[in-house]
C-alpha cells in the first residue's frame, strides 16, 4: 500500500508556496514539488517595491526565499525536480486519490493543489535571455519605476503591450512600441488611448533581433520587414509583451481550462475535479500579481483543508 499524503502542491510561485505555509500550518505536512526551476516567475525580476510588508523593496530571488523557508518552518517538505505526469482521480474510489509522477515515481495524495503558473513568451534571443533582470522585463508593474526619465521599448500588438506601454509612460521619457505588423492585435479602446498618448511611438513591421549591452540593455538592433533593413535604436529597457502561457499541459484533458489554456474555477479555487484545487497565474490571466497569487494560494489552501475535513466526516 502506497503512502497517501494528504496534499501534493504542483509548484513554488507565491501561490504554491502560501498554499503550503497554510497547510504546514493546519498541520497537513504539505509535500510540495517545486520543479527543477523553483520559485516561479519572481526569479527572474530584480527588485520588487510593490509587495506589501517591505517598505524598501527586496529582491525578487530573496523574497522567494523568504516564501520557502517559512513554508519549511511549517513541515513542507521539497522535491526539486519537475512533475512528468499526473492521473486526477474522478471518484469512485474510496477514498479519492490522484497520482503524480516525478519520472518512474509516483506520489499519491488525497488533494493536490496545482500553482504551476504561467510562463510570459519570450522573443527567443540569447541576449534577450542574458539581460533578463537587467533592462530585459516582462513585467511593466513590476519593473517600470525603474525607468524614470529613461527611453525603453515594449515588443507587441495586444492589449498587453498597450497596457504596458500606456503603464511606462508614467516614468519614462519615451515608449517605443515595437510591432511585427502594421496593424494591432489589441482593442480598439486600448489602441486609441496608445495612440493619443504622446510619449509613446510605434515602429510596425519590426522585429527585435538583437538585444545590445553588456551587463545592462543599451539599445536593441529591429529589423525593417518591409525593407529588410536593419537599424539600432538606444535605449535602456525592453518590456516584452508577447503573451502568456499558462503552464497546463500536464492537465490537459483531465482539468477543465478556457479557450487559452487557463484552468477554470469554480467556488474559490475549486477545478472540475473533486479534491484538486489551482490557484495563481495557472488560472489568473487578469491580475497576475504575486500578491493576488499569494491570495489564492491562501484560498486553495483552506478550500483543500475543508475538502479533506469532509472526508472524514
Ligand atoms: P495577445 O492578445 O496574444 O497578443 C500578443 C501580441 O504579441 C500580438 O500582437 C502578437 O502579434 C505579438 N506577438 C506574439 N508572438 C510574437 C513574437 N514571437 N514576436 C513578436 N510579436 C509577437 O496577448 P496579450 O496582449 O497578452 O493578451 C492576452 C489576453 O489578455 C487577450 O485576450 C487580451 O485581450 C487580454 N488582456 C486584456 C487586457 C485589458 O483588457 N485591460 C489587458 C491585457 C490583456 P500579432 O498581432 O502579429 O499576432
Amino acid at each position: 500500500m502506497p503512502n497517501i499524503e494528504n496534499i501534493i502542491i504542483i509548484g513554488s510561485g507565491p501561490a504554491g508556496l502560501t498554499a503550503a505555509i497554510y497547510t504546514g500550518r493546519a498541520d497537513l505536512k504539505p509535500l510540495m514539488i517545486e520543479g527543477y526551476q523553483s520559485g516561479g516567475q519572481l526569479m527572474l525580476t530584480t527588485e520588487v517595491e510593490n509587495y506589501p510588508g517591505f517598505p524598501t523593496g527586496i529582491m525578487g530571488p530573496e523574497l522567494m526565499e523568504n516564501f520557502r523557508k517559512q513554508a519549511e518552518r511549517f513541515g513542507t517538505r521539497f522535491i526539486t525536480q519537475d512533475v512528468t505526469r499526473v492521473e486526477l482521480c474522478r471518484g469512485g474510489v474510496t477514498p479519492p486519490t490522484h497520482a503524480v509522477w516525478v519520472g518512474d515515481q509516483k506520489y499519491e495524495a488525497k488533494a493536490v493543489i496545482i500553482s504551476t503558473g504561467a510562463s510570459a513568451r519570450l522573443i527567443g534571443l540569447e541576449s534577450e535571455k542574458r539581460l533578463m533582470g537587467h533592462g530585459v522585463s516582462t513585467c511593466a508593474t513590476c519593473d517600470g519605476a525603474f525607468f524614470r526619465n529613461q527611453n525603453i521599448a515594449v515588443v507587441g500588438g495586444g492589449d498587453s503591450a498597450m497596457e504596458e506601454a500606456n503603464f511606462l509612460t508614467r516614468f519614462a521619457s519615451k515608449v517605443y512600441v515595437i510591432h511585427r505588423r502594421d496593424q494591432l492585435r489589441a482593442s480598439k479602446i486600448m489602441q486609441e488611448r496608445a495612440f493619443a498618448n504622446k510619449k509613446i511611438e510605434f515602429i510596425w513591421n519590426a522585429a527585435v533581433t538583437e538585444v545590445l549591452g553588456d551587463k545592462e540593455v543599451t539599445g536593441v538592433r529591429i529589423k525593417d520587414f518591409k525593407t529588410n533593413q536593419e537599424k539600432t535604436v538606444d535605449l535602456t529597457g525592453l518590456f516584452v509583451a508577447i503573451g502568456h502561457d499558462p503552464n497546463t499541459k500536464l492537465f490537459s484533458g483531465q482539468i477543465e481550462s478556457d479557450k487559452n489554456g487557463y484552468l477554470l474555477t469554480h467556488d474559490g479555487s475549486k477545478t472540475n475535479v473533486p479534491g484538486v484545487f489551482a490557484c495563481g497565474d495557472v488560472q489568473d490571466h487578469v491580475y497576475r500579481q504575486a500578491i493576488t497569487a499569494s491570495g489564492s494560494g491562501c484560498m486553495a489552501a483552506l478550500d483543500a483543508e475543508r475538502y479533506l475535513e469532509s472526508l472524514h466526516s
